[in-house]
């Protein structure tokens, strides 16, 4: 079965309930909303993928309807410009023209649910704002106040440990059912996931190797060359273990390591994912299982980057670092004794975002073969979605010698951009990417000690030169 038909498999599986009529954007005049919320938005409708929704903007800015429709205007063409020649019908000024902000202080008892009385349902309420904000605009909520079928959309991180994620979900717990709450990993597109299953699955190839009879290690590797940015507000008070392992590589290696789902519903799938990290643990040796460092100054393509802690708005105090890697033990059957190591890292030379399957050596190999016999790897690329199989072959020349070769393929590509696939999952009131209550707790269970040990000083802080 191709990638393609098991995408079409997943949608009539899916249950939809009622469509959203509208989406609320609290937190409208933040970084987020301009800079990839709308964006997303603009290329789903160019895409015939919104509906007929209406679309409405809060924020704690005393903004004019003026405001609000240059930067829609803005943020909509940016995302248009890129997206080729569609014709939607005069979809996407429909949405602009009929779209209106409304200034709401939404931590203020009745204001948001005064707002929600007045939109036409079910609401897609989508928490663009600080978490300690949704958490509070969540709490002035009653189940009443929110038309039937509404969905809550809950951005990252979620929560700050595993006692407030839990707390969390049961303030949204009280609000709607589970499979109406959605907790963005917007890393996580359908198409990747769809790529990793319908590669595992349905090849008989892989799926009698796929355990740790065969497989040596799996390395998941996140690497980016973007710095700080000038988000030291947010990112100075997470790093790189929170933003990115915590929240989005965890995720991806549960997609690696599950068993087969009965089906690509979303409860089979959320179930499968959920046990495997609910096996997972970090070794409590945390100087031999766990790194932490933090970039200096360097150069990145020309650009000449200054040192992490002299970035405006670091502390140096917090200790915050820049590169994370934990090695994670999942104790089932499968996989006992495979190391799984996670890292995410800022400021590298090279982006890098893959997972790579290492594969044991075999049993023997026949006297008389010279050469390098290196390890057989399958390497899965992730935005844009790639296969390649490093394996050895003989030559060239000498046919006794053992040489690498690299077979290579491009995977299903999504036209939507990855903020435009979180919407189309809610919009189309489909859960499935969405990371479920249970998990995100489970998250924060297997990082916090590490968060622990690392503010004990138990591991120390490295450093590497930005671009190297
Ligand atoms: P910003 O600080 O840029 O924006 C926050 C928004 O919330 C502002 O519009 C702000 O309005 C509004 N706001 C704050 N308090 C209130 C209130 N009491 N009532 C109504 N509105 C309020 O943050 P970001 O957009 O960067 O981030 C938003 C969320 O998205 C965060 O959870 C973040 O972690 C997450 N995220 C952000 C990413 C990014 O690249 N920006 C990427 C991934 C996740 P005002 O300015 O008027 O106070």
């Amino acid at each position: 079965m191709t990638t393609h038909a098991l995408d079409e498999k997943a949608s009539g599986h899916q249950f939809r309930g009622q469509a959203i009529r509208t989406l609320l954007i609290l937190g409208a005049s933040g970084d987020l909303t301009g800079r990839l919320l709308l964006p997303g938005l603009a290329r789903l409708v160019r895409h015939g993928k919104a509906g007929s929704i209406t679309l409405v903007g809060a924020g704690s800015d005393s903004w004019s309807q003026e405001d609000w429709q240059n930067r829609l205007a803005t943020s909509f063409s940016a995302a248009t410009a890129t997206s080729g020649n569609h014709d939607d019908g005069g979809a996407l000024s429909r949405v602009c023209s009929t779209s209106s902000y409304h200034q709401v202080d939404v931590t203020a008892e009745g204001e948001l649910a005064e707002l929600l009385a007045g939109l036409e349902g079910p609401v897609a309420i989508y928490f663009a704002l600080p978490p300690a904000v949704s958490e509070k605009a969540c709490a002035t909520l009653k189940p009443e106040d929110l038309p039937e079928g509404s969905r809550l959309v809950m951005e990252k991180p979620f929560g700050t440990d595993e006692e407030s994620a839990r707390r969390l979900n049961s303030v949204l717990a009280r609000l709607v059912p589970e499979d109406h709450i959605h907790r963005v990993d917007h890393f996580l597109g359908k198409a990747t996931v769809l790529n990793i299953l319908g590669l595992r699955f349905a090849n008989r190839l892989l799926e009698p190797v796929w355990n740790s009879l065969h497989i040596d290690s799996v390395d998941i590797i996140f690497d980016e060359k973007l710095t700080l940015e000038n988000r030291a507000r947010y990112y100075d008070n997470a790093g790189a273990l929170k933003d990115m392992i915590q929240s989005h590589l965890l995720q991806v290696m549960a997609l690696i390591a599950m068993n087969a789902p009965s089906t690509l519903h979303e409860r089979d799938l959320r179930d499968h994912i959920g046990s495997v990290l609910r096996a997972s643990t970090v070794d409590p040796d945390y100087r031999r299982s766990t790194r932490r460092a933090r970039y200096t100054e360097g150069t990145i393509e020309g650009r000449s980057v200054p040192n992490y802690v002299d970035e405006a708005g670091v502390d140096p105090a917090r200790g915050t670092e820049t590169l994370a890697e934990i090695v994670v033990s999942i104790q089932n059957e499968r996989w006992a004794g495979v190391p799984f190591r996670l890292r995410s890292g800022k400021a590298l030379g090279e982006t890098r975002k893959e997972a790579v399957i290492t594969f044991k050596p075999v049993n023997h190999l026949p006297d008389g073969f010279t050469g390098v016999d290196s390890p057989t790897r399958l390497r899965i690329g992730f935005g844009p979605d790639t296969l390649q199989l490093d394996i050895d072959v003989n030559g060239p020349g000498d046919v006794f010698c053992l040489d690498r070769i690299t077979l290579q393929a491009e995977l299903n590509a999504s036209e939507l951009l990855p903020y435009g696939e979180v919407l189309d999952g809610v919009l189309s009131g489909d859960p499935t990417l969405s990371v479920r209550g249970d998990t995100a707790e489970d998250c924060w269970r297997i990082v916090e000690p590490v968060l622990a040990a690392w503010r004990a000083g138990e591991v120390p802080m490295d450093e590497y030169a930005a671009g190297s």
